[in-house]
């Protein structure tokens, strides 16, 4: 087998990756919540767990993929005090949060879907889950890790004696001015591991349990499903960075207690999606999903494109101006893809240099690099082509499915597209998007490369 390194949170370091057992390698990634559609950040930490899937599987490992769908007990601050989002969001919507949580997940998978992302083996919801998630918190009952308050049953983080290691928490400092808000805990870093329902509350997801009607705290579910699916130390946990303080710090937490391993060999965090230098919020309802993208007449492999340009462990600032230059540099690779025509042998030296960056720490845009000076070489067009598509098994452009279409445009569609070009031509970016966002509404795309303007429906 090749070598590969990947960045692992835990040791802070870049390391040799070998599965544990044998070719085979056990992926979990912390899934969405299910109270909203996912914005365009989320979506980047998915794309990124993707990458890791492909370059694994090119790596010739079979990889047991498993995601949880989180639709109970994420609570709106991380110091398990407000409340369950997904109730939240059931009165935002009007539907019950059943139902909600049905049809968020739904479009978070079709979501999914349209990047090219692949499914996960395995797709697991916390409320299929209770019982594990039961059995859990009583072993660490069992074995003294938690104490009961008048809200929940609680982790004691001091009982671990390197509890905070991935974050590289400093409990000592905490303590010493612990002016957070602490709600029902005894110490800050404590975290419930069930909640129970409040008598003056109507929630309309609870359970019986040994300690009363409830719900499970947000951080057990992962690690009694990873246990389930996966076993107790498996190959890799991945999920955004904003996990790494808290969420995978309180499963780690868990997991050394009950089954003493740190859950999983490699950690490893994708970095934001920033826009306007801010955090996009999910919670506050004002973000771009994969949908605004497609209402701006974009192709959603534009995205993916646009996400691949940049290294996983960078925060990638959103621009609209950085997505267009995405799409027109994607939509020059798949005309001069096609224009190759067939396939033949496969470039080997092209291969190993492709190879080279991706197994290093998942280095995408020196693969992009790689790729086009691929597209620039002397090769014969056969051997570009079957190069190129053996990049696209991570890339995962489709690049091989793609095809120029032709159709008649409406004198209407033609006219603004017209506009826009003269827009364009001054340099009006503003009134160049409102045009593509017309054009979009009347159902077609326009992608630019440097020497034509495609006009396109939109799929
Ligand atoms: P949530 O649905 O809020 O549980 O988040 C789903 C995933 O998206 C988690 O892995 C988060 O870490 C990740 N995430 C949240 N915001 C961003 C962002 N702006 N950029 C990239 N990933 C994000
Ligand atoms: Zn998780």
């Amino acid at each position: 087998m090749v070598r590969i390194r990947f960045f692992d949170t835990y040791e802070r370091e870049v390391r040799d990756f070998e599965p544990l057992n044998r070719d085979e390698v056990g992926l979990y990634a912390c899934g969405p919540t299910v109270y909203h559609y996912a914005h365009i950040g989320n979506l980047r930490t998915y794309i990124f767990v993707d990458l890791l899937r492909r370059c694994l599987e090119m790596a010739g490992y079979t990889v047991h993929h498993v995601e949880n769908i989180t639709d109970v007990g994420h609570l709106t601050s991380d110091a398990d005090t407000g409340e369950d989002k997904m109730e939240i969001g059931s009165r935002r919507t009007g539907m019950n949060a059943w139902e909600m949580a049905e049809f968020y997940a739904d479009a978070f998978k079709s979501d999914l879907e349209s990047l090219n992302i692949q499914s996960p083996e395995v797709w697991c919801k916390a409320t299929d889950h209770i019982q594990e998630q039961i059995d859990f918190i009583k072993d660490l009952e069992q074995k003294g890790y938690t104490y009961p308050t008048k809200d929940g049953i609680y982790f004691n983080s001091r009982k671990l004696n390197n509890y905070g290691h991935l974050a590289r928490l400093d409990t000592a400092g905490l303590k010493a001015g612990a002016r957070v808000k602490q709600g029902e805990r005894q110490f800050v870093t404590d975290f419930a591991l069930w909640k129970f329902s409040l008598p003056d509350e109507q929630r309309q997801m609870e359970w019986d349990s040994p300690w009363g009607k409830g719900f499970p705290g947000w951080h057990i579910e992962c690690s009694a499903m990873s246990a389930h699916y996966l076993g107790d130390f498996f190959d890799i946990h991945c999920g955004g960075m904003d996990h790494i303080p808290i969420h995978h710090t309180n499963e780690i937490a868990q997991t050394e207690a009950s089954r003493g391993t740190r859950l999983a060999n490699f950690w490893m965090h994708g970095y934001f999606l920033k826009m306007d230098k801010a955090r996009m919020s999910k919670s506050s309802g004002d973000f771009l999903r994969l949908q605004s993208l497609l209402d701006a007449g974009y192709e959603p492999l534009a995205y993916r494109y646009y996400c691949l340009t940049a290294h996983y462990r960078s925060e990638l600032s959103f621009s609209w101006e950085s997505l267009d230059a995405a799409n027109t540099t994607l939509q020059r690779l798949y005309s001069t893809a096609f224009e190759w025509g067939e396939a033949g042998d496969i470039s080997i030296p092209f291969l190993s240099r492709f190879q080279e960056h991706i197994f290093n720490d998942l280095n995408l845009p020196r693969a992009l690099s790689v790729a086009w000076e691929l597209i620039r070489s002397d090769e014969p067009d056969s051997v570009k082509k079957a190069t190129l598509l053996k990049f696209d098994e991570v890339f995962g452009l489709d690049i091989a499915g793609w095809e120029p279409i032709d159709v008649l445009i409406p004198d209407e569609v033609q006219r603004l597209v017209d506009e826009r070009l003269a827009a364009r031509t001054i340099k009006d970016w503003a009134l160049a998007d409102q045009l593509r966002t017309r054009i979009a509404e009347l159902g077609f795309s326009v992608e630019d490369s440097e020497t034509a303007t495609t006009v396109r429906p939109l799929s």
